[in-house]
């Protein structure tokens, strides 16, 4: 058997339904593992101290008759979702001290469940990121090489699960930053269709592509989680309920859009992608290339639209209403020394560049003209996807970079997200599941495949993702 702290979610309820284990045993096997690793591997900025009295609360609600499938089950929570009466910074100085005075959704959801909430994960400032090096309180390292990032924005989430800390976590991914980790850590992440999952309670990043979702072990783990957290929400317009797209019949053929493989693909990559894609075959589905014109506008567009609106949600962080708070001569330099001082290097740019891209001068140019690249991006996926059910292409170009490694340069660190933030423009659904391991300087390094379905179409991802995890 492996440890308690190994175990898949479903593994766990399973035993817990049994009575083989107790939500207390889980939870000291999580913390034993926090007290080995989490001291390098920063993956927690804050474990709670009332773990374990949840994990007992958990016990009790089992031993009166309750039997929900995440009842007891410790989580790790990205440190940009509220959670009513905890710190929750977003990994910047800005918020250190800020306490949320509410729950998210998606927390509220989980509390219902019963499942156990371990600790805070560390993030890319405001989910700033594709590394988790924009941490205000230090990065993250990747658990299956130390000198590697574990990706981002949500590493710490990605570094917790995959490391024995948690038996599985939330992040938000506004483009990519759940599936980029679950690559590089070897996880299953997904990225739920826009408007599934309520966006309430989470620190908005960028409003139009954000969505929360699960990191897992296992895809039966993620579509646990996606389940309890899903449904249409009074606190988030943009939420849907789960018939609002209409049903699709089972997934068969699969779209691989070759041309976007041709250049900057690690070839080793490019192997396990076509060993999954066989996998894939082997098990019934048909594979067929695609074409995606459009597609290699996706990291322009989304490099316009997303800094547009941070730097419209991170204006609220004026040193008066929230957090960090510094007075000047006068209200300006009480703004100037409160933004400047509490926001790291890559919110600031963000900021500026959404400013910039709004300004009445050049709105039409970059803007106006993204936005109407977003709706022909739309259109073209959504044609697509009637001539297949499923988008396959690898999650990342290259396994886990190297602490550093990117940090100066901050257009190669944008590059990582060449693959994933297609699905945030288009709100398609999409999971990253791991497809083997290349190897680097003599270490097993995860790499993982990533599906797009058809709106509201989860399902489908599901049902391929279990073929590719066999
Ligand atoms: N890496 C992307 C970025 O830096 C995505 C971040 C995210 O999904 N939160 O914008």
């Amino acid at each position: 058997m492996s440890k308690l702290n190994e175990l898949s979610i479903t593994e766990a309820a399973k035993k817990l339904a049994a009575g083989e284990v107790t939500s207390l045993q889980l939870v000291e096997a999580c913390l034993a593992e926090i007290e080995k690793r989490n001291p390098s591997l920063n993956a927690y900025l804050e474990v709670f101290s009332d773990a374990k009295e949840q994990a007992q609360e958990a016990d009790r609600r089992r031993a009166a008759g309750e039997s929900r499938p995440l009842l007891g089950i410790p989580l790790a929570i990205k440190d940009n979702i509220l959670i009513e009466g905890r710190t929750a910074s977003a990994a910047s100085k800005m918020l250190e001290h800020y306490v949320a005075t509410y729950d998210a959704t998606v927390i509220a959801k989980l509390k219902k469940e019963g499942a156990v909430f371990i600790g805070r994960t560390n993030m890319d400032e405001f989910a700033h990121g594709s590394s988790t090096e924009n941490s205000a309180f230090g990065p993250t390292k990747n658990p299956h090489d130390e000198s590697r990032v574990p990706g981002g924005s949500s590493g710490g989430s990605a570094a917790a699960v995959a490391a024995g800390m948690a038996l599985g976590a939330l992040g938000t991914d506004t483009g990519g930053s759940i599936r980029e980790p679950a690559s590089f850590t070897g996880l299953v992440g997904l990225k739920p269709t826009y408007g599934a999952v309520s966006r309430s309670g989470l620190m908005a990043m960028g409003s139009s592509l954000d969505q929360a979702g699960p990191l897992t072990r296992t895809v039966a783990d993620a579509e646990l989680i996606f389940n309890a957290i899903r449904g249409k929400d009074a606190l988030d317009s943009t939420t849907i309920d789960s018939d609002f797209y209409p049903k699709r019949s089972a997934p068969k053929k699969i779209g691989v859009p070759r041309h976007l493989l041709e250049r900057g693909l690690d070839a080793d990559v490019l192997e396990r992608f076509e060993q999954s894609l066989e996998t894939l075959r082997a098990s019934g589905y048909e594979t067929v290339d695609i074409e995606l014109p459009l597609a290699g506008l996706a990291l322009a567009v989304y490099y316009v639209i997303m800094p547009a609106e941070v730097s419209t949600n991170l204006a609220r962080f004026d040193g008066v209403r929230y957090g960090l708070s510094h007075k000047g001569e006068n209200l300006f330099d009480d703004y100037a020394k409160s933004r400047g001082s509490g926001f790291g290097p890559e919110a600031r740019r963000r900021i500026m560049l959404g400013t910039y891209v709004l300004s009445s001068g050049y709105y039409d140019a970059y803007y106006g003209k993204a936005t109407v690249a977003r709706a022909q991006l739309r259109a073209e996926v959504l044609r697509t996807l009637e001539q297949v059910d499923l988008i396959a292409t690898p999650t990342t170009t290259s396994p886990a970079t190297k602490l550093g490694e990117k940090t100066d340069d901050p257009l190669a660190m944008y590059l990582l997200d060449i693959f994933t933030v297609t699905a945030n423009l288009t709100g398609n659904p999409a999971i990253s599941v791991p497809m083997g391991t290349v190897e680097r300087e003599g270490k097993a390094l995860p790499v993982g495949i990533q599906l797009t379905a058809a709106h509201g179409d989860e399902a489908a991802l599901f049902a391929a993702a279990k073929q590719i995890e066999k």
